[in-house]
């Protein structure tokens, strides 16, 4: 298929372009770059040994994603594109709201336009709210205690009356859990500007002697070693979560389906320290400070869904999440 993936420089996108254009199909990349750099793209070319490519437009240019779809005879579409930091939608509601629903709406709007109707949504697991059960399953109520998780579900809810006022859409909204690592190349991964405000890439700046110890945010709450637990997955196996769910909506009867995507375990910050010293030999110093305000206490997936209809089971480990995220940190030391 041609696939245009929006957000496509991005980390998951980026990831998700070598999954797919190795399994075959012909990626275009359209990104307008305001949290990604061009040089990905090489870097993806380098990677799969094929050029594809990119696009650097804004999702809500409307007439020119339309002239995109048009101009690549685009047959499907993944939208990663949109900002993501929790503690900036906090300060800047409207911008997320304007980039990540006002985006979200362009795009289907261009894509109605031209009669493409295969959409895979970049969603979260921060749109359950408070947990009121563990694993978290997708009948879960949903609930979200921020603007950016707010941003998620509003779009959620308008994929879903777009499916139900047309049946010939077949969208896959995709709940991720956390997303870590990097390819095996360690030529593409995480990058974020500034400090981290997820674990992994802190843990990642505290090993390369960035940042002089990782602030554990509390180890109070009512878990084995009272630290956060969440479900961490391997980038590639979400990248291949994407590859699944597009060949799933080939054969899909059902306009609009919701998919978790996370392993089902869940590790504790503790977990994740010490998994990370194993696997690299660094020494992961940290501090044990109050809990982060609006943080809960463990998230982990019920993925049966995901392992019934789309076939797709995460395959890397750990060790694997740790090793990779440090071979590219490392790149860049
Ligand atoms: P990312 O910031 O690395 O990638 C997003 C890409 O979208 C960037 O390259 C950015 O330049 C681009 N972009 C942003 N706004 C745009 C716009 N208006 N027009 C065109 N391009 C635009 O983020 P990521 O981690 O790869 O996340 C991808 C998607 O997955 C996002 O929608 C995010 O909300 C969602 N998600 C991410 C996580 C995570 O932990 N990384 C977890 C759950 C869901
Ligand atoms: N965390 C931490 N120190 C940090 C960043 C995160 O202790 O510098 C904890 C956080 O409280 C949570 C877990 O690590 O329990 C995962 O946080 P992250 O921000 O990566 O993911 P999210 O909370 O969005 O699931």
């Amino acid at each position: 298929m041609n696939i245009l993936l929006t957000g496509g420089a991005g980390y998951i996108g980026s990831h998700t372009a070598v999954v797919l254009a190795q399994a075959g199909h012909h990626v275009v990349l359209l990104d307008n770059l305001c949290n990604s750099q061009a040089s990905v793209v090489t870097r993806i070319g380098r990677i799969t040994g094929q050029a594809h490519p990119l696009e650097v437009c804004d999702v809500r240019e409307t007439a020119r994603v339309q002239h995109i779809l048009r101009q690549y005879n685009i047959q499907a579409v993944v939208h990663f594109a949109g900002l993501k930091a929790v503690g900036e939608s906090v300060q800047q509601p409207l911008a997320y709201f304007n980039a990540n629903v006002s985006g979200a709406i362009s795009l289907l709007e261009a894509m109605q336009a031209e009669g493409v109707r295969k959409l895979v949504f970049s969603s979260s697991a921060t749109v359950y709210g408070q947990p009121q059960y563990l694993p978290l399953d997708e009948d879960h109520p949903t609930g979200a205690i921020n603007p950016y998780g707010r941003t998620k579900l509003h779009i959620e809810e308008m994929l879903q009356d777009l499916a139900a006022s047309d049946a010939t859409w077949r969208i896959a909204i995709l709940r991720y859990f956390n997303p870590v690592g990097a390819h095996e190349s360690g030529l593409i991964g995480e990058d974020p500007s500034g400090t981290p405000n997820n674990l992994m890439p802190y843990i990642a700046r505290v090993a390369a002697g960035k940042l002089p110890y990782l602030n554990v945010w509390g180890d109070d709450y009512a878990t084995p070693d009272g630290t956060g637990v969440r479900d961490y997955i391997h980038v590639m196996d979400l990248a291949e979560g994407h590859r699944a769910a597009l060949d799933y909506l080939n054969h899909s009867t059902l306009p609009c389906e919701v998919f978790n995507l996370g392993t089902g375990k869940g590790y504790s910050v503790l977990d994740m320290i010490q998994a990370f010293e194993l696997a690299t030999g660094k020494r992961i110093p940290f501090q044990v400070g109050p809990r982060r305000s609006g943080d809960v206490a463990a998230c982990y997936a019920d993925n049966q869904k995901a392992a019934m209809k789309l076939a797709w089971h995460a395959q890397h480990q750990l060790g694997q999440m740790c090793q990779s995220t440090w071979q590219f940190e490392s790149g860049y030391l």
